[in-house]
Order: structure tokens, then sequence, then C-alpha cells
């Protein structure tokens, strides 16, 4: 192998940029020459390349986003389309690719693999939602954010005794919600893999008050609720219930930006340059999964297969310690 292709698509999530850099530094140690595919998988079925130097990729470990730019492309599901994209990168000597993004793209790269171009993929993506991987790029950045803004909605929460019901992402998978609010402190955390009663909810914020707490806060997963907001529908659930000050917050794409933690700038760069020496080896058709302090790989078949299911116990814990 001489020359690898990498690209980045789906959802951005801090920490992309650690892993570009990763690669094309990996590769470039290696003898490899690197060309940057902009704009995911458009860039291949446009042919937009461009080759990345060691230079190219400096000053970008602390940037969150990514500079090949990350575009959803609903062509790509299709065959024929991907066909010409083959044919881009056949034409552009490119020997392999490294993929960069969530199970969307990784299904993706899976298309290609069996289609003729060997790839190799990293997990990023905020929801932490990959199966094979521990934690996926980005995810630890975007808990920070959740748990400063917690911390922040607290501070004003004590002081006139309202309950805050704050939304963070997390259409499918209610991670981001239960890690968030477990290490925020919420008094109530609402997720899509677990089934609610707002009566319930309603009760516990009251007693909660009864108590003595001076500030409740409620974390909802975006994806709890179909026809709108889950935040606000909740709000206005409580507001009739409880009749107490409500505020509600949606956290939003303030949770996809930042600079990237330690945690993701660290895995980032150890995802990017195994998967680089992995894919000049001879590898391909696998994702390079954390696997408690240990990178491995996963086949495709396996990571696209399976369901990355919630810690129920860590549901659990944050109930109890939320009292
Ligand atoms: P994410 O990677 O964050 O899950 P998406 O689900 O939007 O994001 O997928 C990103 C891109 O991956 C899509 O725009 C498309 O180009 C490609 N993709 C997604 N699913 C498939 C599929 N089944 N086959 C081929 N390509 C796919």
């Amino acid at each position: 192998m001489k020359k690898i292709g990498i690209l980045t698509s789906g959802g951005d999530s801090p920490g992309m940029n650690a892993a570009i850099r990763a690669a094309v530094r990996q590769g470039k140690a290696l003898g490899l020459t690197v060309i940057g595919i902009n704009s995911g998988y458009e860039g291949c079925l446009t042919g937009d390349l461009e080759e990345l130097g060691v230079k190219d990729v400096s000053g970008i470990i602390e940037e969150g986003g990514t500079i090949l730019r990350s575009k959803r492309a609903p062509k790509f599901k299709e065959k024929r389309e991907r066909t010409k994209a083959i044919r881009n990168l056949n034409q552009a000597g490119i020997d392999g690719v490294v993929v960069i993004g969530g199970d969307g793209t990784l299904r993706g790269a899976q298309a290609l693999n069996r289609e003729g171009v060997p790839t190799v993929g990293i997990p990023a993506t905020i929801d932490n939602d990959v199966y094979g991987t521990d934690m996926t790029i980005g995810v630890d950045t975007a808990l920070n954010t959740v748990v400063q803004s917690l911390d922040r909605i607290r501070t004003t929460a004590s002081a006139l005794e309202r309950t805050f019901i704050v939304e963070v992402m997390g259409r499918n998978s209610g991670y981001i919600a239960l890690m968030g609010g477990l290490s925020g402190g919420a008094e109530v955390i609402l997720i899509p893999e677990v089934e609610y009663n707002l009566d319930e909810v309603a009760e516990e914020i009251y007693q909660g008050y009864k108590r003595g707490k001076q500030h409740m806060i409620v974390v909802v997963a975006e994806g709890i609720y179909d026809e709108g907001s889950a935040a606000h529908y909740v709000g206005q659930h409580l507001k009739e219930q409880i009749g107490f000050e409500i505020r509600v917050t949606v956290l939003g794409h303030m949770q996809r930006g930042g600079n990237p933690s330690a945690f993701d700038r660290g895995i980032a760069s150890r995802l990017g340059a195994e998967a680089v020496k992995r894919l000049s080896n001879g590898e391909s058709g696998t994702m390079m999964g954390l696997q408690g302090n240990e990178i491995k790989s996963v086949d495709y078949s396996d990571v696209l297969s399976q369901e990355k299911e919630i810690d129920m116990e860590l549901y659990e814990l944050a109930k109890t310690l939320s009292q």
C-alpha cells in the first residue's frame, strides 16, 4: 500500500481533527502518501481530493469540527453511485481509505470495502452508540459540555427554587443523558431506553422539595419524545402537575462544538494511528475499537449487526445517588 485516503463523514464530533492529524503523521512515518477526501463520501463521488502533508495538519489537534468537512451524502447508499466513487478513488491511485464517523459512515465503509476499496473505520460520534468500542471520539468532550452546563444551571436553580428541564442530544441513545446526568448530579434522568411516567416524575420532584431540596434538575434525552422538543413536552406536563416554576433549556448543537478534551485527543491519536498501521499491513473491513484501555480490531459485520446497550447499573446508580 502506497497511497491512502482519509475522510470524515456524518455528524461531526470534537476530536475528528486529532484523528486526521494522527492518521496523516502515522502515514508519513510509514512512507505513505496521504490524500484528504473532502466532505465525506460526497468527495469520493466528486473526486474532491487533496494531498495532506505533515504541516497541513499542524495546529489542528485542539480544534473541534473537521478540516476535511463532513457532509451527509445520501446518494452514496446507491450501488451505482458507489461504483462511480470507486472509479474516482482508483483513478487517483488510492489503495485504501481510513473512514472516520458514526454508524452510518461505517455502513458506507463496509460497502466500499466489499466492493473493492479496502477501508478501516474509526468510531467518532458524540452519541457513543457504536458497538465494539467503549467510547467513540467526541463523547467525552460533549459530556464535559453537558456537565458544565448543568453546574451553571444548578447555581441559578438553587437561588430561585425552580425545576430545570435540560434536554441533551441522543435520538436513539440515552448515553449522554445518563452519563451527563450522573456526573452532573441530576435528580431525574429520562432516556429512550427506559419507559417513563411523567406523573411519577412529578411526584418525585414534589417529594424532593418536601425533603428540603433546593433545586431539581431533570435531564432528558431528545429521543424520549418524537413529536417535538422533549424538554418542552416534559416541562409542560410537570408545570400542569406540580405548579412549580419550570425552566426549560435545550443544549442543542453546543454539545457538538468546542475544543476536544484530553481524553478525546488521546483516543483519536491512538485510533487514528492504529487504523493507518493496520490498513498499510493489509488489514481491512474492520473498525478500531477502544476496549478497556486497549485498541482492538472489530469486524464491520459485528459492529453493524449489534446494538450497543446502555448500562442499566449506571442508570440505577444515578437514581440511588439523586436522593
Ligand atoms: P453517522 O456516520 O454520524 O451515523 P449518517 O448516518 O448520516 O451519519 O451517515 C453518514 C453518511 O454515510 C451518509 O450520508 C451516507 O453517505 C453514508 N451512509 C450511511 N448509511 C449508508 C449505507 N447503508 N450504505 C452506504 N453508505 C451509507
